[in-house]
Formats: structure tokens, C-alpha cells, sequence
């Protein structure tokens, strides 16, 4: 098909051959071609890639010259980690496995929340309340003292103070918590980590702001006041937790409307029995540890790996396509002290008597048992495991500290996320603009200046900027930040998942043997001085320098300072130590001990394009 002056087929061809080259005017060239036709989109991600890099070379950028899949279909890295060395990857189910719908899971969890606070005492009025999806986010904090709901920065800077749903301004927020900060303390504020958990903090809310706007109740710092009758936050708290216990439960309504309509509720996507088959057949072994209880697990499970099968073969029970089960794990714990192993008698759904104490058996599935034990009885080394889940505290956090697992956090909201980041990025450049704006007004400004520029009309609207971003995420913001502020949940992530994507299934787009490259963490320091800036070497500097660590053997160092002692009973010790010559910092995703004798000095040179990996 010729489209202009270029067909599509040319133009990856022509890309295909030039882009090695990184010459930006046949790029141009090219663009200029295409870009004035469908072809762009044809083009797809190449056009895409050549867009980017022009954009980025126009605002003086370097170039990202590293190949990237597509956004959505990417893993994140915060620890590298070598797929290949993976021989146990580990499965929870719940949102994980099993996607729920959402709105849809969210807004029966609250419905059926709604009626049991109803049935517990709590007025009518609430039946009339919709789940709103745009309020909560994971990772907010309720404080039983003040009924608020809070979004915090790593270090307990509170972001977002939300009381019902009232927006508390920043003198409000002072007078309630100094210096408007928070430390953890798990007595008083209930981090809300899952996507279980969004109905609960919009019904707190709910409460809250029903109660606070009813004219026969008082309000009171630390609850409501009707004649005789006191409602603290606390105990709003505690019934809210009450009725999700309730319809959580075993045998709740929850786990019944969604057994009774797993179409509506959960998704399904066919590439889930390609994967754990294909993670198989590369020749790891596949678990699942889940804490729902053994007649969900089977109900959820069935329906999720229940696919027409070709003809002449027998439908695969679900189970096969796993090595190992566990249901009813009750993680944490199940990282810690444990709980009794025992087997389950698929054929009744009850557990069989005693402890289960032999070797664990694909096609058998067991309950309870505790990491230490499952392991053992897999004959799994820690760090061969990589467990994906949803549950940053209970999956990722407690795998990673008591285990030492390697983990994968599934995060489904990313791909909201990914998408305001990309379709609002003229609001990033925006707030980029202002700062810059901001460097001019003080840039031959020094401590002679005795009256400083007037920068509040530009910080005030960096403010009305920031807002714009947060609302188009939702109207707490952002999941993983707040303008330029990370959030607890943010540093969460970072410090425990080792990888992190919108889904699992992500991973069928990379080998096996792929290395997955944590980007470098730069500090302040070297993230805004640039490689190309020049420092004029100084006193400072000098006296500062750390340059003994020169490898060359004339190095007037290795002659005057470098030397062995001389007394005879110090003669194999030595008074410095030596410039290493080989690599000694210890990577991540490396377990050699580098001291191959193949190794040993050898001249090594850059690869080359077309050089063998
Ligand atoms: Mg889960």
C-alpha cells in the first residue's frame, strides 16, 4: 500500500535500518514522510519511539536509546532480578490470580457493608449511599481519634486530610496534627492496603460525614454528641470493621455473590493457563498460596482455567496446572509461626485428620502449614522463589522480610495511573516550565541580594497546576504521589516489590532468560547535575580526593606508600589495602563469586552491535 511518498512496509524497513545510526535528520526525513498520513499510527510504537526521541533530543535531552516494551505491557523494576534463576513462582489468588471486576466487586462489597451497618443499628439513610470510585485510594490511613482519612508522605507528612467528605485545609490539619505529621501507631491509624479495602474507607467516610452534617448530633473533636448518646470515631471504626468481618467472612454474602455470579464479578483472560504452563515447560514449579478457603479457591479457580479444550483431549482440572496448593494459608502468618498443615479431601472439601508431615504432592491440595514448613517440604531455596501478589503488607512486605523471597507486586491501578501520566503530560511540562521559570528569576541572584523576586504568582499557580494533576487521577490524587511528593504507599512499593506491574500476565511478553535492569536510583545530586556539567577543581575538592584507588602499577602512590611493612613479623601484612582490579561491588541479581579462571584478566571490550549475547 503506497501512502504518500512511503508505504508503511518502507517506512519500518527504512526505520529498521537507520535507527542503528541515530542520525537525526534521516529520523526527521522520515517523519516528514509519514507523519502526514495514517501511517503514524501504523507505525505504531515505532512511530511512537521516533516521536519521542526527536521530542527529546529537541529539548536538549539525551536520548533513551535502550529499547522499552510498551507501557502497558511493561514489568517496573525497584531490584534487578535474572528471570532465569527463578525455579519457584508463587501465586496468592485474590485479586491477583482472580481479578475482580472493578467498580462492580467494589460496589457489592460496600452494598452488602451498607445493610449489615443497617442491621447493626445504623440509620436507614445510608442504604440511599452509591460506591463512589473516584474517593478512595490504597494506602490511606484512618485515624480512630479524629475520624480522618489520611494521605502521607514516606516519612508521616500528611499529603491530604479528608474528614467525611470535608477536605481539611492546612491550619485545620496543624491544629489537629503539629507540624502536620503523623507517626505510625497501630492503636490509633489502620493503614488500608488492599483493593478489599476501598469499600471500607468510602464507608467510613460515609459515616463520618453523615453523622457530622445530622443535625441532632454535636460534633466533637473525637466523635459526635446526641443528648446522653456519644459516637466516637473509634467506635464508627470498630462497627464499619465489624460489618466487613461479617460480610468477609467464611460463608459472608461476599464470597456467596460472587460464587453465585462469577461473570459478572471476576475477570477471565485466556492467557492465564498459557503462562503458568509456559513457566512450567521452561522447567520451574508453579504454587499457589492463597488465604481464601478451599470451596472459593476451587470455585474461582475452575471457572478461571475453564477453557474448550481440543478435541480428542480430556478438560484439565485446574489443579494440574499447578505443582503445589495451599488454601486457607492465613498470610502473614504463614510467613511467620504458621498454622497446622493439613490436607484437604477434595472429595468432601473437609480437611483430612492430624498434621500433614510427608512430602507435599502435585494434584493433592493442602491448608494452613507455614512458609518454613512449605518450603522445606518444596525444596525451595529462598531466593529461587518469586511470589507475586496484590497484598503489599501481606503478601510483598512479610515474604520479602521474613523470607527473603523475591516478589512481584501486582498493582492494578497502574494502568489508570499510566494513563493520566501520559495523556496529562502537558501539565508536567507545565510544572517543568515554572520551575524553570522560577531558576531565571533567581539566576545571578547571590547573598548580596537584599530584597529577593516575588515568585508567589508562580507558586501559586504551580499550586493550581498540581491540583489539576491530582484531580485527574481521582480526587485524592494520585495512588503513588501528591505534585512532586511520593506517598507512603509509593515508598511501600519501592523498598519491598522487587518488580511491580497493572498485571502479572505482563511477563508473557518477556523470555525467560531475561534480566530484569533496575533503573539507576539517582540522588538530587546527580539526577540535576548533569555529566557534561564542568566543576572547577578547587582546595576543597582536592583535599576531598579519594583518587589512592589508581590501578596504575607506575602510580608514584605504589611506590612511596603502597608497600608491604618491613619488620619481620609483619612481613605478609600490608599497610594499605589494595586497589582492586576486578569488579567488588556486590549486584543484585549476581550470586557468582566472579573468580572463574577464564575471567582473569582478560582484556574486555564493549560489545558491538551484532556481537553474540
Ligand atoms: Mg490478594
Amino acid at each position: 500500500m503506497a501512502i504518500n511518498t512511503i508505504s508503511v512496509e518502507s517506512a519500518i524497513k527504512h526505520y529498521n535500518r537507520i535507527k542503528g545510526s541515530r542520525n537525526y535528520n534521516r529520523f526527521e526525513k522520515l517523519i516528514k514522510m509519514a507523519s502526514d498520513k495514517p501511517v503514524l499510527d501504523l507505525l505504531d510504537s515505532t512511530a511512537t519511539e521516533l516521536r519521542r526521541e526527536k521530542q527529546a533530543l529537541q529539548r536538549g535531552m539525551s536520548v533513551i536509546r535502550a529499547f522499552k516494551r510498551e507501557p502497558d505491557k511493561r514489568v517496573f523494576v525497584n531490584r534487578s532480578l535474572m528471570l532465569e534463576k527463578v525455579k519457584f513462582f508463587g501465586f496468592d489468588m485474590d485479586y491477583t490470580l482472580a481479578v475482580y471486576k472493578s467498580p462492580e466487586y467494589e460496589e457489592l462489597g460496600f452494598s452488602l457493608i451498607k445493610e449489615r451497618m443497617v442491621k447493626i443499628g445504623y440509620p436507614e439513610s445510608l442504604l440511599e449511599f452509591e460506591y463512589d470510585p473516584t474517593f478512595p485510594i490504597r494506602g490511606l490511613w484512618f485515624d480512630q481519634l479524629y475520624g480522618n482519612l489520611l494521605k502521607v508522605d514516606p516519612f508521616g507528612n500528611i499529603l491530604v486530610c479528608v474528614h467525611g467528605f470535608e477536605f481539611l485545609k492546612g491550619t485545620d490539619i496543624h491544629e489537629m496534627y503539629p507540624n502536620k505529621f503523623v507517626q505510625m501507631d497501630e492503636n490509633r491509624f489502620r493503614i488500608f492496603n488492599t483493593l478489599y479495602e476501598l469499600p471500607i474507607m468510602y464507608m467510613l467516610a460515609v459515616v463520618v460525614d453523615l453523622f457530622c452534617h445530622n443535625p441532632e448530633y454535636t460534633r466533637k473533636s473525637t466523635g459526635v454528641q446526641s443528648g446522653d448518646l456519644t459516637m466516637t470515631y473509634s467506635s464508627i471504626y470498630q462497627d464499619v470493621m465489624a460489618a466487613t468481618d461479617f460480610v468477609h467472612g467464611k460463608n459472608g454474602p461476599l464470597k456467596r455473590a460472587t460464587m453465585e455470579d462469577r461473570e459478572k464479578y471476576v475477570l477471565k483472560d485466556n492467557r492465564l493457563p498459557l503462562l503458568l504452563d509456559r513457566m512450567r515447560h521452561h522447567g520451574a514449579k508453579v504454587f499457589l498460596a492463597t488465604n481464601s478457603d478451599y470451596v472459593y479457591t476451587n470455585t474461582i479457580m475452575q471457572y478461571l482455567m475453564d477453557y474448550p479444550c481440543k478435541e480428542g483431549e480430556t478438560k484439565r482440572d485446574w489443579v494440574s496446572f499447578f505443582d503445589y496448593i495451599v488454601v486457607d494459608a492465613r498470610k502473614p502468618l504463614f510467613f511467620g509461626a504458621g498454622t497446622i498443615l493439613r490436607q484437604v479431601d477434595r472429595e468432601t472439601g473437609a480437611l483430612k485428620l492430624g498434621t500433614h508431615t510427608g512430602e507435599i504432592r502435585s494434584g493433592h491440595i493442602y491448608s494452613g502449614g507455614s512458609v518454613e514448613v512449605f518450603s522445606e517440604l518444596m525444596g525451595s531455596y529462598d531466593k529461587e522463589v518469586l511470589y507475586i501478589g496484590d497484598h503489599i503488607f501481606g503478601d510483598i512486605l512479610k515474604s520479602k522480610k521474613l523470607k527473603g523471597w523475591r516478589t512481584f507486586l501486582v498493582v492494578p491501578e497502574l494502568a489508570q495511573e499510566l494513563l493520566v501520566w501520559t495523556e496529562k503530560r502537558n501539565l508536567y511540562s507545565k510544572l517543568e516550565d515554572l520551575d524553570f521559570q522560577i531558576g531565571e528569576l533567581y539566576r545571578n541572584l547571590d547573598s548580596a541580594c537584599e530584597k529577593g523576586p516575588d515568585i508567589s504568582k508562580i507558586q501559586q499557580y504551580i499550586k493550581k497546576v498540581t491540583h489539576e494533576m491530582d484531580m485527574s487521577y481521582g480526587i485524592i490524587g494520585s495512588l503513588f504521589r501528591s505534585g512532586s511528593r511520593q506517598t507512603f504507599f509509593a515508598s511501600q512499593v519501592m523498598r519491598y516489590a522487587d518488580l511491580y506491574a497493572a498485571s502479572f500476565l505482563n511477563l508473557l511478553h518477556y523470555p525467560f532468560s531475561y534480566v530484569f535492569r533496575a533503573p539507576a536510583m539517582l540522588m538530587p545530586h546527580e539526577s540535576t547535575v548533569g555529566h557534561e556539567d564542568v566543576l572547577q577543581h578547587n582546595e576543597i575538592i582536592a583535599s576531598r580526593s579519594r583518587h589512592s584507588a589508581d590501578v596504575s602499577p607506575i602510580s608514584p602512590m605504589n611506590n612511596t606508600k603502597r608497600h608491604p611493612l618491613e619488620r619481620s613479623d609483619t612481613m605478609n601484612a600490608r599497610r594499605f589495602a589494595d586497589t582492586p582490579r576486578q569488579f567488588t561491588q556486590v549486584q543484585e541479581d549476581d550470586d557468582s563469586d566472579g573468580s572463574k579462571d577464564s575471567d582473569k584478566d582478560k582484556e574486555l571490550t564493549p560489545p558491538q552491535e551484532g556481537d553474540e549475547a
